[in-house]
């Protein structure tokens, strides 16, 4: 069954509480509907936008077009051996996918509990958390072009995977979207738990270690330090950490004592958080939109923020942290849409 409504509101589809409304909002329930709504765009020359569970987005005023919501809700597991595929569709909520794979002993994912969306955003940013990404556990997906509405199969080099980044990610190249995600995991344990906080929190939870302990280490961590966007609207953290020059590492750790800088190629990432902090960023705001006060690199919604509020607000942030510290912030959320003309 495919749903399709006109001038949908969509303040309730985006975790930031973004006042925002889609010419055309379409919920495709199979593949081919997607197929189907691809060509029609095609042929009427409207814009489309994929929006899965809306928590990585900065929603403007309209998104014009056509707005797709892939709700293909399937997950089955192929196992060889030690080996397991386990194939989900674009609309499976993330989290339900991790309780899903650990309940059956699939290994993996663990690392990644608790992270909003859905399965078919997950290879768009590489998602990430605690030392795992996403592209460690990704064997390929499906993906309806939106140049010729064509199935395509999608390998890892395919995909372009960086942190926080893959080929979907950039504008300009294919676009795509995504209906199936599948993941090579294992039916042997491996843990990884190279995280102080996941560390102290598994040994304040004692007892044998297990997927499903490193998965409730993971999420009590995360509720901790995470507002839950249901209470604070949020996207998640707001920048990348950037990646510096040794040089510039060198300099930074001078005037910040403690700064850790993980090496990444020939340079060094390091914690954007930090730098925000630095500038005496946490807890502040400016109308709607405020830096969260336990992590600075999470912006939230207070109140009546509008999108171009948040950008706003963003941008004062990386300015200041341009102009001091001379790094650039990237954001991390994909901003969609435009805004009415003022006045
Ligand atoms: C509290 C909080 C904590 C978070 N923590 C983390 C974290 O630890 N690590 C991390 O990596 N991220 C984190 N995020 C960001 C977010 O959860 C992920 O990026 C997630 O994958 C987004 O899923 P979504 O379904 O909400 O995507 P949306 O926000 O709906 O979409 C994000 C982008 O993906 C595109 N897209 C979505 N679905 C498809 C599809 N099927 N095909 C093609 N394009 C598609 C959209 O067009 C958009 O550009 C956090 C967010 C919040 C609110």
């Amino acid at each position: 069954v495919i749903t399709v409504a006109r001038d949908a509101d969509l303040q309730r589809s985006n975790t930031l509480a973004l006042p925002s409304r889609a010419d055309r909002l379409v919920i495709a329930r199979q593949v081919d509907e997607i197929r189907e709504v691809v060509s029609l765009c095609g042929e009427r020359g409207w814009r489309i936008e994929v929006l899965g569970e809306g928590s990585n987005v900065v929603l403007r005023d309209r998104l014009p077009g056509c707005v797709v919501r892939p709700d293909l809700r399937w997950v089955h597991a192929e196992e060889q051996g030690e080996r397991v595929y386990v194939h989900a569709g674009a609309g499976v909520h993330w989290h339900e996918l991790v309780r899903w794979c650990i309940g059956l002993g699939f290994f993996g994912l663990e690392n990644l509990a608790l992270i909003p969306g859905t399965v078919g955003a997950a290879p768009i940013q590489n998602i990430g958390a605690y030392g795992v990404e996403m592209e460690s556990r990704f064997d390929h997906l499906l993906a309806v072009s939106t140049r010729d509405a064509r199935l395509e199969r999608l390998g890892r080099d395919a995909c372009g995977f960086g942190y926080r980044d893959s080929v979907f990610k950039r504008d300009g190249e294919a676009r795509f979207v995504i209906v199936e995600v599948t993941f090579l995991l294992s039916r042997t344990f491996r843990p990884v738990t190279d995280y102080p906080d996941v560390r102290e929190e598994l040994a304040r939870l004692g007892g044998p270690l297990s997927a499903a302990r490193v998965a409730d280490a993971v999420i009590r961590v995360r509720r901790r330090k995470l507002p839950d966007p249901r209470h604070v609207p949020n996207a998640g953290s707001f920048f990348k950490n950037p990646t510096v020059t040794e040089a510039r590492f060198r300099a930074l750790s001078a005037r910040l004592p403690g700064l850790q800088g993980f090496p990444v190629g020939d340079g060094r990432k390091i914690s954007a958080a930090r730098l925000i902090d630095a500038c005496g960023w946490k807890g502040r705001r400016a109308g709607g939109v405020g830096v969260w006060w336990r992590q600075p690199l999470v912006l939230v919604n207070l109140g009546g923020a509008r999108g171009q509020d948040v950008l706003a607000f963003a941008e004062a942030i990386a300015d200041d942290v341009g102009d001091r510290f001379g790094v650039e912030l990237e954001h991390e959320p994909r901003i969609l849409g435009e805004d009415h003309a003022a006045g």
